[in-house]
């Protein structure tokens, strides 16, 4: 998988790519990740990206030129790219989007700022927008993190065990059952007795109720899809 990642703030992303499981899976090549200034695409002799809105009011807009130039670029070298823009207006990701963009082979990430982007870079550049919540944030940098994390974890051989995706919250629409480690007895807290039998088949019994349970009383919502037995 390739990922461009287009951005006025270049510098955000570094302390997050580069370090654990995201940092790995660029080292085992199963991930490139590249970062693209918008400033070095502008044809403005300041390198200015953004520009008041036309019909007036509060924010900066970023202009549709340099960010028309690198995504033309990039696609020169690949064109089945899908291009897609962090915005709060778009559908919002989920683990099952994030299971679905993880197939993709080559993703262009557009990072809105200010007031956003202008609405031509919609309409002829981008083919879907993401929303990681419904709250506005100052800039596209984090939902991108976001999105690279959740993506790059799904990508096989990323984890080094491949059952930690079988078995987590949203895959099957259920939550996880809770976990305890070392030791049995923490300041009078004990950890229920089934997970020290031994007993395989017990544990993954008491397992499936304690996720069933959690999430009916956490996320009942989840319930009104079908669940979905781990492969
Ligand atoms: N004026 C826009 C609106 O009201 O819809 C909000 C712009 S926001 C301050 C600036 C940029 O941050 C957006 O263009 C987008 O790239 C990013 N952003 C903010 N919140 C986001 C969210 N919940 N999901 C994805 N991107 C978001």
């Amino acid at each position: 998988m390739r990922i461009d990642i287009i951005t006025i703030f270049p510098s955000m992303f570094s302390p997050v790519l580069n370090e654990s499981i995201i940092k790995r899976a660029q080292e085992k090549g199963k991930v490139k990740i590249y970062i693209h200034n918008l400033r070095d695409y502008s044809v403005d002799k300041h390198k200015k990206v953004d520009d008041r809105p036309f019909g007036g009011g509060s924010g900066m807009v970023l202009t549709a030129q340099p960010i028309f130039k690198v995504v033309e670029k990039i696609k020169k070298k690949i064109t089945s790219a899908k291009v897609i823009l962090l915005c709060p207006q778009g559908e919002k990701f989920t683990q099952e989007s994030a299971r679905r963009l993880s197939s993709e082979k080559h993703l262009i990430l557009i990072c809105g700022h200010y007031e956003g982007v202008d609405e031509r870079v919609r309409k002829a550049l981008v083919d879907k927008e993401v929303s990681i919540g419904d709250y506005v944030l100052t800039g596209g940098e984090l939902p991108a993190m976001v999105l690279v994390d959740a993506l790059v974890r799904l990508i096989p051989g990323v984890l080094g065990d491949k059952n930690s995706l079988n078995f987590e919250s949203f895959e099957g629409n259920i939550l996880e059952y809770p976990h305890y480690t070392r030791p049995a007895n923490f300041k009078g807290l004990c950890v229920p007795g089934i997970l020290l039998s031994g007993d395989h088949k017990k544990i993954e019994t008491w397992r499936k109720k304690e996720a069933l349970k959690r999430t009916k009383q956490r996320r009942p919502d989840l319930l009104k899809f079908k669940i979905r037995e781990e492969k």
